[in-house]
């Protein structure tokens, strides 16, 4: 035993010590990116395919999450694999790390497997000093570039890894900008940039106590170790927890080392990002932002306003050429549009990095569906390119075209949609007021990774500078909001909290409306329009369809939301809970009267006076939904909720009583008043017409009528009155208390079946029983069914097929499936009261009361009303699903609780068999999406990614 433990620890060692940390670009497995990060991935890739890269190498993701692991400390041999790897750099540069006559100078960018805003640190120039400086200088005779490259440098590594607040970089720079009268940082001198450098290294000392390391391998080793701690930062580990972002999909940040270019080395030079179809439309078309003479972050943090790509094809015709080319490799190797960044360097082009283009819903349907007629991916990658979620970005509300007014000012179109709300200028209030309800326009001069909360709390995002590659633009976009950036007149003041634009101001609180296709913005609210599906979306969804097992339903409880939900694709009805039609003004008072009658006679009575509006409401619903079935449940909820509550009851009594009291006061005024003093007699005939028209009330008892009608509702209010009403006498339990209630409704459903037929409507009515825990409560309804099944078939003349079932959400009806099945002919599973029952936890309470508590303790994940709770609720399912096809073997499964229209339990809804989903109108686009989702994954053996979709 002991020997076979100490070869095991000897095994480890082997392993530990065989460790690699660093590839370069050649060798790296461009697939490989949870070990190399994205970033890597895409350099070693770009290589391999013969794209042009600068040299450089990855150190990988288990490097950081060793450093992690040992107490934040760099790997064993890290930082020696990190020189040899240095050292090869250097000699295919001809350059030398460090060497004042021609210093090798490097970027250092984090990349892990997922991109991550929070953790995207960049630091450019790296191994500059004043050595090396003036050996750069001497050499290219470029005294503004070398010093603005120093400042840059200074500023990033600072930041990153000294930790100074990138603020104070900036007050500085702004300082000496007005202090030279630039207007923009290339105005700016050699002279002029010294001065930021030599401010710069002061004001780290400052903040540091240490001053600005200038041996580059001290400047390495600390710019490596900032990456790596970035993993851990606050805004990185915020991002990973709002986004259910798990080790398993990224962990770690990998370290990309790479040898520098100069978009900043005048008018030949330039950089840009580029993406291989327009994000926005999604046209086949070269898209993009460069600035000339410009590093990578002035293009991302939108600093400078940039041009178009399209200009570059007058500006560099032949670098525009190439970029042509490359978008043709590009995306024929990935099959996927792709979200480059690149640079020039004296008219030489060179990639940066590529990554997968993310695009709005608009986007990415039309790519999708255009790359399929081009013959470069197949339908089913046309769908997984979707994630299902996002096609809730459809169901943005957009400007209505008939509105004409003016624009107060027009930026650029940076993310489709439109969106109304009190104009906020900074994150953490948009957090505050957005947490409060409130409709917040986030708006800023420009964006940067930190403020990522005030994205998340806000209806839309407006800036003044930037692109449509800012920072702003790409966040807004992944998160399917409305952003209008660059908009140039838009003059911020943070301190006055107003912004200026012509002579209008607008101050913090004030309303405006931002339209994201158009880039314009408006005072005020502005009046908008419901989305409509357009025609991409509707060709994939039907390519979904034919993929698909599962079926998908709507939740549709209205003739108006059945029209709707058939517009959107819905193969049925899954659930209408007819409750909701007894809540209409001209009902909810025979509604009353029914539940309030003493005897079964009376109730009926009532009952019949309900039999013509259900019958019509159902009629409807058949004809919109001619050809297909229609399950319609009978009354569920407890029937207190129809009525008044115990609180309404007695204040209203009392306010009887009172009145009663002041009406006999009042008669006997003048009497009282006479024994008072019978000279203020003369006041009295000015009362009299008041008390005579209250008298003639209390003369017809009008008020004592009431009183009794109240109290008598009262009466029966409180016998009804349950401890647990959702527990209580409710679904089934009622329909046998009062048996007149289901009666009538089951009349209501075949009449309106019976005049349907007659319309030659092809009817489908599924009857479904609530609340069930046993088969004999299903033996109980069925033969009154099939009774008054027989008299309106005879009475109408007609042959009514329809279909008996049960709602299982309760967990003994999953355990007693087998037996349930028995009776019924389909089951469809309920899993907001399943959910409830399964837990103990009351849907109504849950949710604002402990469940935050539990999901910050990390007691539970989620919120399991929200996503199926797949481990305990859908256990139970998987037993019913068994148990009850083994009694009936066609037995029709689906699902109508509020998971039905959530992706991650269509598709176990889809893994554990169950014939349809049913959710609501909205969702079914999303639905039927998800459900092609599960087939293909299913078909492909893809393993499932669980994370909300960004
Ligand atoms: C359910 O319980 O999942 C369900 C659909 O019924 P309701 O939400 O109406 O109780
Ligand atoms: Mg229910």
């Amino acid at each position: 035993m002991a020997r076979k433990r100490s070869l095991k620890i000897d095994e480890e060692k082997v392993v530990m010590a065989k460790r690699r940390y660093c590839y370069s670009f050649e060798e790296g497995d461009g697939t490989n990116k949870k070990l190399l990060g994205g970033k890597g991935a895409g350099l070693c890739t770009m290589t391999q395919i013969g794209l042009p890269v600068p040299p450089g190498f990855v150190i990988s993701t288990e490097a950081n999450v060793d450093y992690f692991e040992q107490g934040s400390q760099f790997p064993e041999g890290l930082m020696d694999e990190v020189h040899e790897y240095m050292e090869a750099l250097e000699k295919k540069t001809g350059k030398g790390f460090g060497d004042p006559k021609n210093p090798l100078l490097i970027s250092v960018r984090s990349g892990a497997a997922l991109s991550m805003p929070g953790m995207m640190d960049t630091i450019l120039n790296l191994g500059l000093n004043d050595d090396t400086a003036q050996g750069l200088i001497a050499l290219t005779g470029d005294e503004r570039f070398v010093n603005d490259a120093y400042r840059r440098f200074l500023q990033l590594f600072g930041k990153i890894a000294m930790g100074v607040p990138d603020a104070e970089f900036d007050a500085i720079f702004e300082e000496t900008k007005e202090k030279y009268h630039a207007t923009v940082d290339t105005e700016l001198s050699a002279q002029a940039l010294a001065e930021v450098v030599q401010r710069f290294k002061e004001l780290i000392k400052k903040r540091t106590g240490r001053p600005f390391p200038q041996d580059p391998w001290a400047q390495l080793f600390l710019a490596i170790e900032g990456v790596f701690k970035s993993w851990m930062g606050k805004r990185a580990v915020d991002y990973r927890r709002q986004f259910n972002i798990t080790p398993d999909m990224a962990h770690g940040t990998a370290v990309n080392i790479c040898t520098m270019v100069f978009g900043n080395m005048g008018s030949d030079s330039a950089t840009g990002v580029g993406f291989t179809r327009d994000p926005g439309t999604g046209e086949n078309v070269l898209y993009g932002d460069y600035l000339i003479n410009a590093q990578g972050e002035d293009v991302v943090a939108g600093i400078r306003t940039p041009r178009p790509l399209r200009e570059l094809r007058t500006d560099m015709p032949e670098i525009y050429k190439q970029l042509q080319q490359l978008r043709t490799t590009l995306e024929k190797h990935y099959r996927e549009v792709q979200d480059f960044e690149f640079t020039i360097e004296k008219g030489k082009l060179y990639m940066l990095q590529t990554r997968n283009g993310k695009m709005n819903a608009w986007a990415l349907c039309k790519t999708s569906v255009d790359m399929v007629k081009e013959g470069l991916i197949t339908e089913e990658e046309a769908l997984l390119r979707i994630e299902p979620d996002m096609l809730e970005q459809f169901l943005h509300r957009r400007i209505d075209p008939d509105f004409k007014q003016e624009p107060v000012a027009v930026g650029i179109s940076a993310s489709p949609g439109a969106a109304t709300g009190k104009v906020v200028f900074d994150a953490d209030r948009a957090e505050q007021l957005g947490n409060q309800g409130e409709k917040i326009i986030l708006t800023r001069i420009e964006t940067k990774p930190e403020d990522i909360h005030g994205f998340f709390a806000a209806q839309g995002i407006l800036t003044s500078r930037g692109g449509k590659t800012s920072h702003a633009a790409v966040v807004a976009r992944g998160m399917g909001k409305p952003c209008v950036s660059g908009v140039e007149g838009l003059d911020i003041n943070y301190e006055l909290r107003e912004a200026r634009v012509n002579s209008v101001i607008i101050r913090e609180g004030d309303i405006v409306t931002i339209d994201g296709s158009t880039g314009s913005l408006y005072l005020g609210a502005v009046p908008m329009l419901d989305p409509e599906l357009p025609q991409d979306l509707a060709t994939l969804l039907e390519w979904a369809d034919k993929k698909a097992k599962i079926e998908v339903w709507a939740n549709a409880d209205t003739p108006e939301a059945a029209v709707r939900a058939r517009q959107h694709g819905a193969k049925g009805i899954g659930l209408c809970r007819t409750e909701r039609m007894f809540n209409e003004a001209d009902r909810l008072p025979l509604m009353r009267n029914m539940i309030l009658a003493d005897t079964p006679e009376e109730r009926k009575r009532w009952a019949d006076k309900l039999i013509p509006f259900q019958r019509q409401d159902f009629l409807e619903i058949f004809r919109a939904m001619n050809g297909l079935p229609v399950t319609i449940r009978l009354l569920d909820p407890p029937l207190h909720e129809f009525l008044p509550s115990i609180e309404e009851l007695i204040t209203d009594i009392n306010r009887l009583k009172e009145f009663s009291q002041i009406m006999h006061a009042l008669e006997e005024l003048p009497g009282t008043v006479a024994m008072l003093d019978p000279e203020l007699n003369k006041l009295l005939p000015s009362l009299e017409p008041v008390t005579r028209d209250f008298a003639e009330v209390r003369a017809r008892g009008l008020d004592q009528k009431l009183l009794k009608e109240k109290e008598q509702v009262l009466k029966r209010v409180r016998v009804l009155y349950e401890h647990n009403p959702m527990l209580g006498n409710r679904g089934v339990r009622c329909g046998i208390s009062y048996p007149e209630i289901y009666d009538m409704q089951i009349q209501a459903i075949f009449e309106a079946a019976a005049m349907a037929l007659r319309e030659k409507i092809d009817v489908r009515p599924e009857i479904m029983v609530p609340n069930v825990c046993s088969a004999m409560e299903l033996m109980w309804v069925k033969p009154r069914v099939e009774k008054i099944h027989k008299e309106v078939e005879k009475r109408y003349h007609v042959k009514i097929k329809y279909k008996f079932g049960t709602m299982i959400e309760i967990a003994r009806a999953c355990l007693r499936a087998g037996r349930i099945a028995e009776v019924a002919e389909f089951f469809s599973f309920g899993t907001n009261d399943l959910t409830q029952g399964t837990f103990s936890f009351s849907r109504e309470d849950a949710e604002n009361k402990f469940l935050p508590i539990y999901n910050t303790e990390g007691i539970l994940k989620d919120n399991p009303f929200e996503i199926l709770d797949e481990a305990g609720v859908g256990r139970l399912m998987q037993i019913a699903v068994t148990e009850g096809r083994q009694t009936r073997p066609d037995l029709k499964i689906g699902i109508c609780g509020e998971h039905g229209g959530q992706p991650q339990a269509i598709e176990f809804c889809h893994k554990i068999g169950l014939n349809y989903v049913s959710c609501s109108p909205m969702r079914i686009p999303i639905a039927r999406m998800a459900a092609a989702h599960a087939a293909i994954k299913e078909e492909k053996g893809l393993e499932v990614i669980r994370s909300k979709a960004l």
